[in-house]
């Protein structure tokens, strides 16, 4: 098997794995009330490479022809992270701007895997470079979706893993067998775990010697015994409505308390285990990968800010005025830069000694930062051209009645334009940046893929100083 249809990945994820969605245990997620919408949403990704018009740039053929899912191709130049880029940004935009992660995010950390076990296994003579090799064709060839869970909970965030009120804040090993090991601890916010077949799992953080038996990544698939799912409903009292809330009524992501109940991970399916060395180095290598692909499927929600502004500016009879104007010409700049730096980032990207294409860290960061720093300034902008009815106007139901609707069309129609298209813009906007939505996207925005500190740090430690600085000493006709 190489590409999955729709329905084989969906039948896939009816295992018995063990979810829980506010308190009950789902039987089965593609068909339970509100995960089923996050099921469908994610489904995309397979009926995408199976579409006439989509299925050469999401799949790929290898040396023997045969189809597998691009994400799932080791990028080898700025064309294959280009490639990979616009895949990216078109499932997201064809899911109205919500990022599909069932494929983008589990590759990233496949690629860091393979680059972290190489410097690994040459340091420590290990075998765990033909594991990830392994893991990576049986995911490519079964066409998996996978979840990555690498945010510890972390307790208080000021001490080490081994100094924590108890030793659980962090996943460990608890117990080394002949055959593998078992792991226990909880990983936060993992999104998309009730819609895959496996979750990878990294650490979190660089560590001490005393915290080796924190070291430790391996993947597994999500019934296996002991994993425990806690999956967030946030959002979903919301979820009701397709004039209400147009975009997240359709697509959005449920993210899960990942739990691992004494957990065995038989021996070829363990990637790191006590090599507290390379606990840092793998975290950021899967970091880095990991921003690109944020950096890629950002753009659709700016666009999308940008059009629901502009036809708002419209509908208001606003579109000429000096300050509107001001404010779309902020919302292209930023969404241009974002989309710019990624690009910039895949053309500048450094090539390993071993062929893997690594996007280009500064920039990356510069894009993500971009994106983070300025995203509540652009909902200000966003809201300001709109007006209070993204908040204040009429139900579907007060539209439905025969004897309320003539008021609404009356009142609530605005520039050349009807008072239901007028409404359906509001609530685009609402749904987009003043709902639970809207709110989840905030989060998304400065948490997501490394908060804001993360990459200013990265930003920091990235930049050549030294050639700034040798410069200046020119200017100032000294040597250094
Ligand atoms: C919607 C969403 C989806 C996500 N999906 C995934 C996923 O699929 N997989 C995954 O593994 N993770 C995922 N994440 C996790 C994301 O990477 C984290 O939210 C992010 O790294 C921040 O961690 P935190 O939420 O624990 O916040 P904290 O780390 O608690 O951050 C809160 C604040 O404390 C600061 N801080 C924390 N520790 C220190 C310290 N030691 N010194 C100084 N300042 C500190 C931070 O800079 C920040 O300002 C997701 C997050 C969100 C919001």
């Amino acid at each position: 098997m190489a590409l999955r249809t729709a329905e084989q990945y969906r039948q896939g994820l009816r295992d018995g794995r063990v979810v829980y969605y506010r308190g009950e245990q789902v039987e089965d997620v593609t068909t339970h009330e509100q995960l089923s919408i996050g099921v469908a949403h994610t489904s995309l990704d397979y009926d995408l490479a199976e579409d006439e018009d989509h299925r050469e740039l999401f799949s790929w053929a290898d040396d023997d022809g045969t189809l597998h899912s691009r994400y799932y191709k080791h990028p080898a130049s700025a064309q294959d992270l280009l490639n990979r880029r616009e895949m990216i940004e078109t499932s997201t935009r064809l899911s109205s701007s919500t990022v599909l992660l069932i494929k983008e995010i589990g590759t990233d950390a496949l690629f860091a895997l393979d680059l972290v076990s190489r410097v690994i296994d040459e340091k420590a003579g290990t075998d765990y470079h033909e594991r990830v090799s392994a893991f990576h064709q049986h995911a490519r060839d079964h066409d998996l979706a996978l979840a990555v869970a690498q945010t510890d909970v972390k307790g208080d965030r000021a001490l080490l893993p081994s100094e924590q009120e108890h030793p659980d804040y962090y996943v460990r090993i608890v117990e080394e067998r002949a055959d593998g090991i078992v792991v226990r601890g909880c990983k936060a916010h993992t999104t998309n775990t009730p819609m895959v077949d496996e979750i990878i799992v990294l650490p979190t953080r660089a560590i001490g010697e005393q915290d080796a038996a924190y070291a430790v990544a391996f993947a597994i698939p999500v019934n296996t015994p002991g994993v425990k799912l806690l999956a967030s409903p946030f959002g979903a009292s919301e979820r009701r409505s397709e004039f209400h809330y147009p975009v997240s009524s359709k697509h959005h992501l449920v993210d899960t308390l990942t739990i691992f109940d004494d957990v065995f991970i038989p021996k070829e399916r363990v990637f790191l285990q006590g090599e507290w060395q390379a606990a840092g180095f793998l975290a950021n290598t899967f970091v880095e990968f990991h921003r690109y692909t944020a950096v890629s499927y950002k753009p659709p929600l700016c666009d999308l800010f940008i059009g629901a502004s502009a036809l708002l500016a419209d509908y208001n009879g606003i579109p000429k005025v000096s300050h509107v104007r001001e404010k779309l010409t902020k919302l292209i700049t930023w969404t241009e830069t974002v989309r710019g730096l990624g690009r910039a980032a895949a053309h500048d990207c450094r090539i390993t000694d071993f062929g893997l294409a690594v996007p280009n860290v500064l920039l990356t960061n510069l894009a993500k930062h971009a994106f983070a720093d300025s995203y509540h300034e652009a909902i200000q902008w966003v809201q300001d051209i709109a007006g209070g009815l993204v908040v204040t106007g009429p139900d579907e139901l007060d539209m439905a009645n025969d004897e309320l609707r003539p008021y609404i069309d009356q009142y609530l129609g605005g520039a050349g334009v009807d008072a239901d298209t007028r409404l359906r813009a509001m609530n685009l906007v609402r749904d987009l940046t003043a709902s639970e939505f809207g709110g989840y996207n905030q989060l998304l925005a400065i948490h997501a893929e490394g908060s804001l500190e993360a990459q200013k740090i990265t930003i920091f430690r990235d930049y050549d100083l030294e050639r700034c600085k040798d410069l200046a000493a020119d200017a100032m006709g000294v040597s250094r």
